[in-house]
């Protein structure tokens, strides 16, 4: 059977129902042959494309995937790409087409283009930015322990999720109860989940909380009376808190005392708060207090300090971070009081803030400490607590930093007797003096400001001691339990 014969056989199935195994076999065979035909003809034309193309057109590689994820915030980058034509490089002749904004979800088409005498090539890289972010479950209490308080329930109140993409999603948490697990599920928009789970304790762990109406350091005078602090208490499980007040305070005898207010909650959690009572000497009418400002300095503190060894006299120096260690070490064992005038005297640092003042007499405190091995609690504010010049640096400073220095344990002493030595060297030695001598009183405390960094002073004190010993007066040095003399506060 020729082809013609066959093809009229194949379209005419009415004439021949069945077809004998050969016929089928030849059928197959011809139509088997038509289509390896065709695709060597569609292999043969790829080929020729590509070849074509191989040896046209420019070629462009990608290094990286062809498709890239980045995660949604982080910055794309881009992973590189090469390109040539035979051997020549034209890498730097591709243009890259295409942003990837990673603050919004989807996917981006980076496009590389190089022409090449009139022939382009083009390829795409896919990015796709995506959420693999899991949602954070946060507690504002233990992470790993559920502490409900005996006899309560649980609140539901402590904990929070927070999710790169959705933001606060808290309000999607589910918490199940398990008994002795408390499991918090969350998912965010994109189906990221975060599961965690706390063991559940049913015990008082916080201690109360205890706070004074008082200040943490009461002053008082001998004779006064003394009575306890009214405060508030308040615990996280208990109802009834017991609060048990020991300590002796003997107001009959200047020192230091402690008032400890003990508080305990129902499961035995204790907090202890302790309030310091200084009660202060009575006035001492007549006694004179020698006070030397701004020191130490080689060459003044010196001599000074021999005139008080010589005329048997006890004084208190108000120092800074300037002068030698030596001559601090000296005025204390000779049985002079250190005090602490602040470390740069610069008002505009000291004064600029109650913050920056406590760190600047933190340093000359520290300074003191390591010299004498006392931490001293006396103060004298430069230029004293009335002065108006740190008005310029911080309005009502001196009004907060009177309260705040004897909150913090610290007294501070102003003047009733200027020596006026710093009057820019205006006065003699015998001024001085005389200017002291003449203010002095039998019926009231003497507080003498002086500055042992001036050569008048050192030349005024012996005058001043003698005729204060000639006139019944008595010389101390400032105590911890002497009365605060203050003056009255301008700013
Ligand atoms: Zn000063």
């Amino acid at each position: 059977m020729d082809r013609k014969n066959l093809r009229q056989h194949y379209y005419k199935p009415k004439h021949q129902v069945k077809l004998n195994a050969l016929q089928k076999k030849r059928m197959f065979s011809f139509r088997f042959s038509k289509v390896t035909i065709c695709i060597l003809l569609l292999a043969i034309g790829v080929c020729s494309f590509f070849l074509y193309k191989m040896l046209f057109f420019p070629r462009i590689q990608l290094k990286g995937d062809t498709v890239v994820t980045v995660p949604y915030k982080k910055e794309y980058k881009e992973p590189g790409f090469l390109s040539s034509y035979h051997d020549q490089n034209l890498t730097e002749y591709v243009k890259v087409e295409g942003k990837v904004n990673s603050k919004k979800l989807g996917e981006y088409p980076i496009v590389y283009t190089v022409s090449y005498h009139g022939r382009t090539t083009t390829k795409t890289r896919i990015v796709k930015v995506i959420d693999d972010q899991s949602p954070k479950i946060e507690f504002t209490t233990d992470k790993n322990n559920l502490y409900i308080c005996p006899n309560a329930k649980y609140s539901f109140d402590d904990y929070k999720a927070i999710d790169n993409y959705d933001g606060d999603i808290t309000s999607s948490v589910k918490v199940k109860d398990y008994g002795k697990i408390m499991k918090y599920q969350v998912e965010d928009t994109f189906g990221n989940r975060t599961v965690v789970e706390r063991k559940v304790v049913y015990k008082d762990i916080e201690k109360p909380k205890l706070v004074l109406d008082s200040p943490s350091t009461v002053v008082l005078m001998v004779g006064d009376k003394f009575s306890d602090s009214s405060y508030q208490v308040e615990d996280n499980c208990s109802s009834k808190v017991k609060v048990k007040i020991t300590g002796e305070v003997d107001t009959s005898k200047a020192g230091e005392y402690q008032r400890v207010y003990k508080a305990t909650d129902d499961s035995g959690n204790i907090t202890k708060v302790v309030q310091k009572v200084v009660v202060m000497e009575p006035v001492k009418k007549g006694v004179i207090y020698l006070t030397f400002d701004d020191g130490p300095r080689s060459g003044t503190t010196d001599i000074i300090l021999n005139v008080l060894k010589e005329k048997g006299v006890k004084a208190t120096f108000f120092v800074t971070n300037g002068g030698p260690d030596d001559l601090i070490r000296r005025a204390y064992l000779e049985g002079h009081s250190i005090g602490l005038h602040t470390a740069s005297h610069d008002y505009s640092v000291v004064y600029a803030s109650l913050e920056s003042y406590f760190n600047d007499l933190k340093l000359v405190s520290d300074r003191v400490e390591k010299i004498t091995g006392q931490k001293s609690v006396l103060i004298r504010f430069p230029g004293g607590s009335s002065n108006t010049i740190s008005r310029r640096y911080s309005v009502g400073i001196m009004s907060s930093l009177t309260k705040e220095v004897t909150n913090r344990g610290y007294r501070y002493y102003d003047w009733n007797i200027d020596s006026r030595d710093a009057e820019g060297g205006k006065y003699s030695a015998d001024d001085i003096a005389n200017f002291v001598i003449n203010s002095l009183s039998h019926d009231r405390v003497n507080m003498v400001l002086m500055h042992d960094v001036k050569v008048a002073t050192k030349d005024a004190v012996g005058k001043i001691i003698d005729y204060g010993l000639n006139h019944g007066y008595t010389f101390e040095a400032i105590t911890p339990f002497t009365d605060m003399v203050t003056q009255r506060v301008n700013n």
